[in-house]
Formats: C-alpha cells, sequence, structure tokens
C-alpha cells in the first residue's frame, strides 16, 4: 500500500473501531469508541422514512373535514410535547449541544436499536395505511369516519402509538446520549399516559355499541396483555 493509500483509509478507521471497554453504567462489551456517526445516520434515516410515511396522511387530512374537535388545551401541550421529544435527536445530530451527556455506544443496544425501529416504522406505515381517512394528529372525528377494526386494529385498539412506542424505544437504545436517547420516550409516554383514556372515550361517545364491542375483544397496545 502506498503511504497516500494509508494516509486515506486513516480517517477510516478512526471512526469505525470497536473497543472493549466499561461503559458509564459500568458494563463491559464491545463499545463504539468514537463520534457516532452510525447513530445519527440511522437518526436521520429514521426521521425521513417517519416523515415519508406520515406526510401524505397529513396533506390528505387537511382536506377530510373535521365533524366534531375533542381537542382541549391539554392536547395542545401534549402535541408541543411530542414536537420538542421529535426535536431533541435531529438537534444531537446536528450539534454539539448534548454533547456533556454522551456515552458509549453498545453494539448489542445498537442492534435491539435497529431492530425496534424497523419494526416501529413498519406498524407506523400499516397503521396508516388501515386508518386511511379516519386519520387525524389530535383527537377528532372526521366527517363520515368509519370505525376501523381490521388489519392492524384486529387484536389492538393503539398500533399506531405502539408504532410510536416501538420508534421511541428504539431511538434510546441506538443513541448514546441521556438527553436526546430518551426524549422521544419521555414525551411518548406523557401522551399516551394522558391521551388514550380520552381517545377512547370519545370514540365510544361517537360509534357506541360498535366502540364497546370492539373494545371487549381487543387490548389497547401489546396484542392478549393490555
Ligand atoms: N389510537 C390509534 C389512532 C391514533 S390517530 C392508534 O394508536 O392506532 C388518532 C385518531 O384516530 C383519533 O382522533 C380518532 O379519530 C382516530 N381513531 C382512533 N382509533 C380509530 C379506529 N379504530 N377507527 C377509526 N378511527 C380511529
Amino acid at each position: 500500500m502506498s503511504e497516500y493509500a494509508v494516509i486515506q483509509a486513516q480517517p477510516l478507521f478512526d471512526r469505525v473501531h470497536f473497543t472493549w471497554m466499561t461503559s458509564q453504567c459500568g458494563v463491559k462489551g464491545w463499545y463504539l469508541a468514537m463520534n457516532p456517526w452510525i447513530a445519527k445516520a440511522l437518526v436521520l434515516a429514521g426521521t425521513v422514512v417517519l416523515m415519508a410515511i406520515r406526510a401524505p396522511h397529513g396533506h390528505r387530512s387537511r382536506s377530510v373535514k373535521v365533524a366534531t374537535s375533542y381537542k382541549t388545551p391539554l392536547e395542545t401541550g401534549l402535541l408541543v410535547l411530542a414536537w420538542v421529544g421529535f426535536f431533541l435527536p435531529l438537534i444531537w445530530v446536528a450539534s454539539p449541544a448534548f454533547s456533556f451527556a454522551e456515552y458509549p455506544l453498545g453494539t448489542g443496544t445498537l442492534v435491539a436499536g435497529v431492530i425496534c425501529l424497523v419494526i416501529g416504522l413498519w406498524l407506523f406505515y400499516r397503521s396508516h395505511a388501515d386508518l386511511g381517512t379516519n386519520w387525524s394528529i389530535t383527537l377528532e372525528v372526521r366527517e363520515q369516519h368509519r370505525l376501523i377494526t381490521q388489519g392492524v386494529y384486529h387484536r389492538i385498539r393503539h398500533p399506531m402509538y405502539l408504532a410510536l412506542a416501538l420508534y421511541s424505544i428504539g431511538q434510546s437504545l441506538v443513541i448514546p446520549n441521556w438527553v436526546a436517547g430518551p426524549s422521544n420516550l419521555i414525551a411518548f409516554v406523557i401522551l399516551c399516559a394522558l391521551r388514550v383514556r380520552a381517545e377512547e372515550r370519545m370514540m365510544l361517545e361517537e360509534f357506541g355499541d360498535e366502540y364497546g364491542a370492539y373494545s371487549a375483544r381487543t387490548k389497547r397496545l401489546i396484542p392478549g396483555v393490555w
């Protein structure tokens, strides 16, 4: 190898090397000791896919009239919180703002995170496809709203929330940073805790016994469990 080739190859080795070390939580293992560009690339790719899945539905939902809005000030607050949780990882990708909170990225954690991200994005795609024009970003009932009980809605009532839960768990595993890693997950847990019951009350009010029967034979988030 010529001297020139060695110099050219050097930056690559600098960026991708695994070392055997102990993490901040005292766990020994192989860690990606580097500026975690893999994590950054994954966060960017995940965000692009998530937005590409959502975009046509967001666009179309503007042309489907809202029959009844159940949006409260609490709902507005929850949406703002969700946006903050969504943006913090992007700030981490683009700037050193949270560099004080970095920790080494474990390979096992990285792989588990990618699996969660992929399953989450697939379920996000499927739940949008099944909900179709009945989807809203907040608590609203559309004109000619139909109750969907098929596809990924067959066994659970909130597959889109499960999708976002998996996606945010994936992000917290993939991002080796105590601020940007769990930000989406924290925002999402608060949103779910404060929204799911209100959404179910709304659906029961709108669809009556049909929703009652659907609730009786399904679970909320985890098939057969809860
Ligand atoms: N909670 C669902 C949907 C999230 S989108 C999920 O996690 O998959 C939120 C909107 O979807 C609500 O405002 C409601 O209008 C609508 N919605 C929720 N469940 C629905 C269902 N089973 N059929 C039709 N619309 C539904």
